[in-house]
């Protein structure tokens, strides 16, 4: 498995924190706490669960908006993610591994390398958390974007479509725009803004 983490074609920082998620030594809370080297365990973003690398990299809700955002969603919720290094190992010589392209190694190697970089720009400086922005920071390393949809819902891919006709829209410095859609749930949504938005959303909410 190493030899092939070691392969996908990104940055060599990139592949080194990826390696350090496999073995679980970034320092998030859960481990710094573990180490007695801090009083609590907890996201310090969602402040609901344990910050894992598990949960920093995937379960944390700003971080699915972030996968949904950029098409990646599918490696992280329809594969097992309890684990780090189990995921990674079926990604790269597992089961998945056929099916995982050198092209999307690199995306989700970026993506993640991209969610750590902007946790820590919260910790530490008090960055506000922007999907989109992340989104942009994996993509900048990440090249042209190519490749199928693929989702969890049908919710998703009408969101992932609302996404796209955003950023057209924003591409041709449009000052207004109106979208249609058929999907009720995905208009309620951008209507009744007190109700709590699927993470879906999140990503074309804050684009
Ligand atoms: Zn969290």
């Amino acid at each position: 498995m190493w030899r092939r983490l070691w392969a996908v074609p990104t940055m060599l920082k990139v592949c080194h924190f990826m390696w350090k998620v496999v073995k679980n030594w970034v320092a998030n809370k859960a481990n710094l706490f573990k180490r007695m080297c801090d009083p609590s365990p907890l996201c310090p973003i969602c402040i609901s669960a344990p910050e894992s690398i598990e949960h920093t990299l995937f379960h944390c809700p700003w971080t699915r908006a972030v996968w949904f955002g950029c098409r990646k969603s599918f490696w992280t919720t329809d594969l097992d993610t309890s684990l780090a290094a189990i995921w990674m190992e079926d990604l790269l010589c597992g089961h998945r591994a056929k099916e995982t392209t050198l092209e999307n190694m690199t995306a989700i190697f970026q993506v993640c390398w991209a969610i750590w970089k902007a946790r820590n720009a919260y910790v530490f400086t008090g960055n506000p958390l922007n999907p989109g922005d992340t989104i942009e920071c994996a993509a900048g390393i990440e090249g042209p974007k190519v490749g199928n949809a693929m989702a969890s819902s049908a919710i998703s891919i009408e969101a992932w479509a609302l996404r796209i006709a955003c950023g057209t829209a924003m591409d041709l410095n449009l000052c207004e725009a109106v979208f249609e859609s058929d999907c009720l749930e995905l208009i309620n949504c951008f209507k009744e803004s007190n109700s709590p938005t699927p993470w879906e959303i999140q990503a074309v909410r804050r684009y």
